[in-house]
């Protein structure tokens, strides 16, 4: 089929929550993509930080090959091989004791939510069950989750949302300590704002959000969807901040491209989820768990993370370069690692658009910000040939 007849038929049959998409993309091979007409593409967007490894990472595929051909799927009624191994394999790396495994990064969060709350209610008091979380943040689109995610459009005709969330503004410690009441037992945090903006925090800000949670009994969960998997420049984001949440969630690249989540925490917090307690038919079932080992074996293998690091410095030279230059279109480049954001001050939109128009692949947030989640695997060529792309198209603004 062709973009146009895949168009037509998606149109259709599929209800438009994504609106209309600007692309078909039917193959991808390491930081490229080629949609069905047979275009190429260099994927920044990186499936929005998923293809951590890139497209089709020969070990994942190999294993994933291997997996089918043995056993795609059986109950968590039953102990599931890779799924073990894939645990040992995330708590040998964090200092972190026992994880949950569920589907995606709101199940991941809707897992942190529930058990801070029954944690809480079993250790610490009763009645304290809210958390507090950011504005501009983004935890997902389940119910508790978009109301954890502190910005009104995901929450706009969905209304009532679910009691026991008070929001503050990110990065703002003082905020947080007034907000804490009798009621708080958590507080939800990314380690970098994605979605919201590319926010990162200042200096201090974590290390903060640790001691207000130590001196008030909170649990402090890390909301790593986004950051874990080597971007940040370690493997986990915290590991990168040197501060320690008592809660994780991650997803996204966990899988090398396989949809798979899991919360990790401490063995005295995870206890509180018993047997029958919280479950997920799909959560880390064979075939998801070994294509996860193979992709976090590669992740750490071939340390993408110092990888990461360095990509995400010399991406983020290269656009203070072009900041030189078109002084007047960019009024600045933040990020970590390689969550880079490039601050327009004119709409962003158009600008992605053109982007795609001219071969890569990138997206605009918060209205003004051209956010680039690039595949760990990229090099310096790769750098060169999208800061190109941009040029060009700023150069003809
Ligand atoms: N948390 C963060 C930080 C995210 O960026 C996302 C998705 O973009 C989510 C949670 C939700 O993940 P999912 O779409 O896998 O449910």
């Amino acid at each position: 089929m062709n973009t146009a007849e895949i168009k037509e038929m998606a149109t259709k049959y599929i209800i438009n929550t994504y609106g209309e998409r600007e692309l078909a993309l039917v193959r991808g091979e390491g930081c490229y993509v080629w949609d069905a007409d047979g275009k190429k593409y260099l994927d920044f967007l990186g499936g929005l930080a998923v293809n951590g490894l890139g497209h089709c990472h020969p070990n994942v595929v190999a294993a994933i090959r291997e997996q089918a051909g043995k056993l795609l799927h059986v109950s968590n009624l039953y102990y599931i091989e890779p799924q073990a191994k894939l645990a040992k394999l995330l708590i040998d790396n964090c200092t972190m004791e026992q994880c949950f495994f569920c589907n995606s990064g709101a199940e991941a969060n809707e897992a942190a939510i529930k058990l801070a709350r029954k944690y809480t209610k079993e250790h610490v008091d009763e009645n304290r069950h809210a958390i507090i979380t950011m504005e501009d943040s983004f935890h997902g689109r389940t119910l508790a989750t978009i109301t954890a995610t502190a910005q009104p459009k995901y929450h706009k005709g969905f209304e009532p949302m679910m009691p026991g969330f008070t929001y503050v503004p990110f990065d703002d410690l003082q905020a947080v300590e007034d907000t804490i009441d009798d009621n708080t037992c958590a507080i939800l945090v990314e380690p970098i704002q994605s979605e919201g903006g590319v926010n990162v925090p200042s200096p201090g800000y974590l290390e903060g959000l640790r001691a207000l949670c130590d001196e008030n009994n909170l649990l402090l969960i890390f909301d790593e969807v986004q950051t874990a998997m080597g971007r940040l420049g370690a493997f986990f984001g915290y590991q990168s901040y040197g501060v320690e949440p008592d809660i994780l969630t991650i997803a996204k690249s966990l899988g090398g491209g396989v949809p798979i989540g899991a919360m990790l925490t401490k063995s005295h917090i995870a206890e509180s989820f018993g047997p029958g307690t919280h479950a997920a038919t799909f959560g880390g079932n064979p075939l998801v768990t070994a294509a996860a080992v193979a992709a976090v074996t590669t992740i750490l293998e071939e340390n993408l993370s110092e990888n990461a690091t360095k990509m995400g410095e010399y991406l983020v030279d290269k656009l203070l370069a072009l900041k030189d230059k078109f002084p007047e279109i960019i009024a600045g480049v933040r990020g970590r690692g390689l969550i880079v954001g490039l601050v327009l001050t004119i709409d962003g939109k158009p600008i992605a658009t053109k982007c795609i128009e001219n071969g890569l692949l990138t997206i605009c947030t918060a209205d003004h910000v051209l956010r680039f989640l690039p595949p760990l695997t990229i090099n310096e060529g790769h750098i060169n040939e999208a800061v190109a792309i941009v040029e060009k198209i700023l150069s003809e603004c």
